[in-house]
């Protein structure tokens, strides 16, 4: 499979099959934390970076094997929204496979345009980002690509409330000393009140981004923030252990990576090409052994390198 991948147990949706509906590292942001390395093409041009025929006739070949699914999920190694064929594929599996759910982890930069609101309607569940709503804190996070107008993202992600009848779970990453201060929770406060999400979800990360100034919030930190949204329905999802898991599967490629990083250290490229595995794949895994001690990262010359934990 080419645009597929896992399925994987995702912290936030169960056992979720991926969908890759743009190639490594498309996206209209270049989020200075996140985990699938730098933005290679940095843009806000909607068209079919990957061709939807393909994708239509992948899911079609696995989904007639009738798999065990919480939700088919559109996310991967940049900005599903920019691909101008993403309504057709919620379409296609609403029509030929209701049974399964459908979820769009977006990073919400589009939603200003109705003919994305539009494409994502069928969906059960968005989880679009907001990080910032201050200019200079949107351009210290998020690195916009040219033309993105935060207060109009903001508007885009209301009127996707209004229009849009599922659930929406809106997460905000924390950098401490970014957006962590008083100053921008409050501005956040009141954008998320104006967005009305179903829940917001409070992360920050757990294992080494883009950058290497970024650190994790503290959890202490993460509690008192957590208080200054309340009473809006919020929830902190950083360092949760997964909570679903996919018997023997699971098990299978978390002994492989273990193996081998036994044996030597790697970076997340070594992995990938070792096991022949997808990084969004590889990064949930990876974040759960290190949730649970497993495994540790380290940033050295060559990049960011994942250890193996001896217990001795
Ligand atoms: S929006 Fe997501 S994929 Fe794009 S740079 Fe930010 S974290 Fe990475």
């Amino acid at each position: 499979m080419k645009y597929l991948f896992g399925p994987v147990p995702s912290r936030r949706l169960g056992i979720s099959l991926g969908v890759d509906l743009v190639p490594h590292k498309v996206c209209s942001l270049n989020c200075v934390y996140c985990e699938v390395g730098r933005t290679t093409l940095l843009t806000t041009e909607r068209k079919e970076y990957i061709p939807i025929s393909e994708v239509l006739q992948e899911l079609n070949e696995y989904l007639l094997q009738k798999p065990e699914l919480d939700y088919i999920t559109f996310s991967g190694q940049g900005e599903p929204t920019l691909n101008s064929g993403m309504g057709k594929v919620i379409d296609f599996i609403k029509t030929d496979y209701p049974q399964y759910k459908i979820a769009v982890i977006t990073n919400g930069t589009l939603f200003w345009d109705e003919k994305v609101r539009q494409e994502v309607r069928n969906a059960d569940v968005i989880l679009p980002s907001l990080d910032a709503v201050s200019d200079l804190m949107f351009y210290k996070i998020n690195r916009p690509a040219k033309g993105l107008d935060n207060s109009r993202i903001i508007e885009g992600l209301s009127e996707l409330r209004k229009e849009f009848s599922g659930k929406i779970f809106l997460e905000i990453f924390l950098v401490p000393s970014l957006n962590d201060t008083e100053e921008e929770i409050g501005l956040l406060r009141e954008a998320v009140q104006k967005i009305n999400p179903d829940l917001i979800q409070l992360n920050t990360l757990d294992r080494p981004g883009t950058e290497a100034f970024v650190n994790a919030v503290s959890s202490e930190k993460m509690l008192q923030i957590k208080k200054m949204f309340e009473p809006l329905p919020v929830e902190i999802i950083a360092k949760a252990e997964i909570r679903k898991t996919i018997p023997g599967y699971k098990d299978k490629i978390e002994e492989f990576i273990l193996e081998t990083i036994k044996r030597r250290p790697c970076t997340e490229q070594d992995l990938i090409k070792i096991l022949n595995i997808h990084p969004n794949e590889l990064n949930k895994y990876l974040s759960g052994m290190i949730n649970t001690g497993k495994v540790y990262s380290e940033r050295l010359e060559r990049g960011i390198f994942f250890k193996y934990c001896h217990k001795d």
